[in-house]
């Protein structure tokens, strides 16, 4: 398995065709595995927003002055969760398409003064329609830095992927001894995303891409998002 960092991407404007200024600068091959970090394909989709333009609500002005935070960045937060899971000592949420983060994922850094990015409206459409304009048969991973329960330090995770199986399947695989294993599902584009994530850097690198070639990987199947009805910490969380 080789990695490769795309280096000389240019500070993405919205309405940037990122398939084609990766394809200009790495000759992709079948079957590669192509990392984006969410925040190019945000700004490329136009998800940079003003903080001055956001009208805070009631609520979004109390939870603000309880956690110190500039109101209109909890109304985007808001704006972009389907359900908040704690209001304190932060903001953990569901966004809209189903990914449980805090704030929303909404960034600060990479994006220039005075300005937030909100995370891709749905990273999953995203990753297919990038992949369907590449000129090879690729799978495409949209990674993010988030933080971990449970854990210290942040980790890249896949918020959205296409042409690969977010999970892949070793039920009915013998271990070592011959036992049949029963439960395991693998989260490969986590597993993926991690390793995209920790080439790319955090800060001013300016490699927000990465290609790994030669990865054996299922084409489809499964989620990375816990459905609610499966997931038993999430209850909990309500007090
Ligand atoms: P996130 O993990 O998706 O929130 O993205 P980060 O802000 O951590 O950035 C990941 C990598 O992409 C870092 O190497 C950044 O320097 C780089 N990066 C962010 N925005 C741009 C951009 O517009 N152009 C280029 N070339 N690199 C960027
Ligand atoms: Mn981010
Ligand atoms: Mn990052």
């Amino acid at each position: 398995m080789q990695g490769y960092l795309i280096r000389g991407l240019p500070v993405i404007k919205e309405g940037d065709d990122i398939a084609s200024l990766v394809q200009a600068l790495f000759e992709l091959q079948d079957g590669d595995v192509l990392c984006l970090a969410s925040t190019i394909v945000a700004k490329s989709e136009g998800r940079s927003r003003n903080l001055e333009g956001y009208r805070p609500s009631p609520r979004a002005a109390a939870i603000a002055s309880a956690l110190g935070k500039d109101p209109g960045f909890v109304q985007a937060v808001l704006d972009e969760s389907a359900e908040v899971l704690l209001d304190r000592p932060f903001l953990l949420v569901v966004t809209r398409f189903g990914h449980i983060c805090v704030n929303a994922g909404i960034d600060q850094s990479n994006v220039g003064d005075g300005r937030i990015l909100l995370l891709p409206e749905n990273p999953g459409e995203s990753a297919a329609a990038l992949r369907a304009r590449l000129d090879k048969d690729c799978a495409v991973i949209i990674t993010d830095t988030c933080g971990r329960p449970f854990r210290c330090g942040v980790a890249g995770l896949a918020i959205g992927w296409a042409g690969l199986a977010a999970l892949k399947d070793w039920r009915g695989e013998r271990d070592m001894h011959g036992k049949v294993l029963e439960i395991t599902l693998e989260a490969i584009v986590d597993e993926i995303a991690g390793m995209a994530n920790l080439l790319m850097g955090e800060a001013g690198e300016g490699t927000p891409a990465v290609v790994f070639r030669g990865l054996k990987y299922p084409c489809t199947g499964g989620s990375v998002f816990m459905p609610k009805n499966k997931d038993v910490i999430r209850p909990r969380l309500k007090s």
